[in-house]
């Protein structure tokens, strides 16, 4: 087994990482003691690298089984930007370019190797030549007629472990439930398997819910904050994402319909623009987004109810895999419901659907934490409230909701129980259309009974009435409202009713709108450098989150590394990354700093001076790190304001900024160097392992130790 030290140096090397999320150490540990394992994590959870480093440290090749021909080449294509030897094999080459992977294997120049279950018999002629040290299989619930995305081939994987008993095994997915997890292991002959369960928790999605009315606005709301941020629009119908897409497109968004009714050809380069941040937007049937690997989507909007929470959890599963914040919108509406519940009875096993369709409900009408729902429908119990859905944020407010209920329910009741919601409220709201009219509805008792509250609360109002109980919806008979046996008690027995406050809704609302102002107001380096990657990525002929992910833009964003050093030291950046665009993406964050710095200064030296802030923040006790953020300057720029403040007399004590080692360590370079004047030839000494600020710290501290000594 590798050292520990070793491990960690090739996250960072390779992958740009300097620490492991949940799981994966200790999945790569079991890896190296030659252990089988089954590997549970949602998706963005990080399942790829406890397969492909070991890839880099085990002596042989690392064999990956993936069933998706393009998210093959995108693993491919992601591993080589990192400067790791990687090939897959699937039917879609020709036979000259299966020549030279064969070539390559012989003579060891490949660790990984994806391959389509389909493929595997490409490595028959080879197998006695060539050393297998891990087998992966990702999507390995594809093996498991019990998961959901049930591929025949997948089933012939058992052999691979008969072929190489002393070969471990790693098989990854994302699909939870227990029967598929043992079928997955009893298929694949590993049936000791150490199994790995992640958290399903994805602290970093928000969850939100809103009532499905005036969707379009809604959402173009949703994305005024929005602009050049990819995100995905989940729809029920085929035509609903054509003409979600076009609005879109009117609005000034970079947005298309994805469904299999489009042709193969048109809904590839959908995918690949997708990727490549060349559209922001795809409204999409489900069909979209399992051959996606895109780490920066940073929102799911679902149009429309999913049918169940194990497909809405995957789908929102989408956004933020790169770890940074990102929001999920659910509309709820009630029109979907009955579309949904027509579908699951005409399904084969209509129970069962029904029953997944009732929860996803439960979810959607929820007034406590959504995050709770969610992770105990996966069977993991959270104690604590998450914080980061809308019902923590706005905690519903009740109000006495018994004289609302009253008239609502005794108007279900004068109609003998024979009209939907729509009607219902139209009669309570005095209005004269043609149903009204036909029906003699105006003659009722509660015609009219109140047109102070609006159309659209009364819905939410008999939604919530239905949720609680005291109505419900007959879906076989044109979803008339009836009355139940609790309803009985509220109308004759007088039974008190709450009812969540609608005023909260609007309120959510306005904080959101207030939110985003803020935001647009700050000059952003971070969409300086998502231009630039963009650039880089259409050179290069890579998706642009291959170069560096959202989360890696944000740590540049807020460190501003200006060196090599510095920027090595960015979550995300690997060696090989490092020589490509290193120097790209330093000139571009000098730039923006120099930029920023020239046009404080045109804009009125008045304020006060630079320097003054900074002393300001200072003697308020914030350290360089703190002042360079909130001042958004650089770290090197504010302590050279700290250098020059204590140069013209201020009392900085600048010791505080440098080790004693770090004196000591320039104080013997002075003399060795013999005083060169210049700070490059101390840098070049250090072999750039110092920086220029604690170099100009160490000699000014030297040279007033050299005066008062003198004094
Ligand atoms: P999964 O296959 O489970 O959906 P991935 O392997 O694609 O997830 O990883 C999701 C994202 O998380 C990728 O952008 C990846 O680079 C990042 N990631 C993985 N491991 C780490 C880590 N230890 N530290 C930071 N980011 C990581
Ligand atoms: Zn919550």
């Amino acid at each position: 087994m590798p050292v520990k030290q070793q491990i960690f140096d090739t996250l960072k090397e390779y992958f740009g990482y300097d620490s492991f999320r949940p799981l994966q150490e200790e999945i790569i540990d079991a890896i190296f003691d030659q252990k089988d394992n089954l590997v549970i994590m949602p998706t963005g959870g990080g399942k790829s690298i406890c397969y492909q480093l070991p890839a880099l440290l085990l002596p042989g090749i690392t064999l990956v089984i993936s069933p998706l021909i393009a998210l093959m080449k995108d693993q491919v294509d992601g591993l080589k930007a990192n400067g790791i030897k990687a090939a897959f094999v699937n039917s879609s080459q020709n036979e000259n370019e299966q020549q030279e992977i064969y070539k390559d294997l012989l003579e060891k120049n490949i660790k990984l190797l994806y391959l389509a279950p389909e493929s595997l018999s490409f490595l028959d002629a080879i197998f006695s030549q060539i050393e297998i040290s891990l087998i992966a299989i990702d999507e390995a619930h594809c093996i498991s007629a019990w998961g959901h995305d049930f591929r025949p081939a997948y089933t012939q994987l058992g052999y691979l472990k008969n072929k190489f008993p002393n070969t471990p095994v790693i098989a990854l997915t994302a699909t939870a439930d227990k029967a598929t997890r043992q079928d997955i292991c009893n298929q694949l002959n590993i049936p000791h398997a150490l199994q790995h369960l992640a958290s399903f928790d994805r602290k970093n999605l928000g969850l939100e819910v809103r009532p499905g009315n005036k969707r379009i606005e809604q959402i173009l709301d949703f994305l005024e904050d929005k602009k050049n941020e990819c995100g995905i629009i989940y729809c029920l119908s085929r035509k609903t994402t054509e003409m979600l897409a076009e609005k879109l497109q009117n609005n000034g968004f970079k947005a298309e319909a994805y469904h299999a009714g489009i042709d193969h050809a048109k809904r590839s380069k959908t995918q690949e623009h997708f990727i490549n941040d060349t559209i922001e937007i795809v409204c999409a049937t489900i069909a979209f987004g399992m051959g996606i690997d895109k780490s920066n989507v940073r929102w799911v909007i679902h149009y429309n109810l999913p049918k169940n929470i194990e497909g809405y959890y995957q789908e929102i599963g989408r956004a933020g895999r790169d770890g940074l914040p990102s929001e999920t919108l659910l509309f709820h509406s009630y029109a979907d419901v009955v579309q949904l519940q027509k579908f699951a009875n005409m399904s084969g096993n209509q129970e069962v659907q029904l029953a997944k369709l009732d929860r996803m409900k439960q979810y959607a009408d929820s007034l406590s934490c959504r995050r709770k729902i969610l992770l105990s429908y996966f069977g993991e119990l959270i104690e604590e409230d998450c914080g980061n859905c809308d019902v923590c944020k706005n905690p519903p407010v009740f109000i006495d909701g018994t004289v609302i209920a009253q008239k609502a329910l005794s108007c279900v009741f004068r109609v003998k129980e024979k009209e939907p919601i729509g009607t219902i409220i139209d009669i309570m709201r005095g209005s004269q259309n043609a149903t009204i009219v036909d029906n003699g509805y105006q003659n009722l008792k509660t015609y009219g009974i109140s047109k102070d509250i609006a159309w659209r609360d009364w819905q939410q109002y008999i939604i919530q009435l239905i949720n609680q109980g005291y109505l419900e919806i007959a879906f076989h008979k044109n979803n008339v409202l009836r009355l139940t046996a609790l309803s009985k008690k509220v109308l004759f027995d007088g039974e008190k009713v709450s009812l969540a406050n609608l005023k909260e809704f609007e309120k959510r609302k306005e904080v959101v709108i207030t939110q985003k102002e803020d935001k647009g107001a700050a000059p952003n380096l971070f969409e300086k450098l998502r231009l630039l990657r963009l650039e880089l990525s259409r050179e290069a002929g890579i998706p642009a989150y291959q170069i560096f992910n959202d989360a890696t833009l944000k740590e540049m964003e807020k460190f501003r590394p200006m060196t090599d050093t510095e920027f090595m030291q960015i979550s995300g950046v690997g060696r090989q990354k490092m020589q490509n665009y290193g120097s790209d993406f330093i000139k571009a964050i000098i730039d923006f700093s120099s930029e920023k710095t020239k046009k404080k200064k045109k804009g009125g030296p008045k304020k006060g001076n630079t320097h003054k802030e900074t002393l300001e923040l200072y003697k308020e006790g914030l350290s360089i790190e703190e002042i360079a953020i909130k001042r958004q300057l650089a770290q090197s720029t504010v302590f050279s304001h700290i250098l020059k403040l204590h140069e013209s007399g201020e009392d900085v004590d600048l010791n505080q900024f440098i080790s004693t080692a770090d004196i000591e360590s320039v104080r013997k370079a002075k003399i060795e160097l013999d005083d060169p004047g210049t700070l490059k030839p101390y840098f070049d000494h250090f072999e750039q392992a110092m920086d220029y600020n604690t170099l100009k710290i160490a000699l000014t501290i030297l040279k007033n130790n050299e005066t008062t000594k003198k004094v």
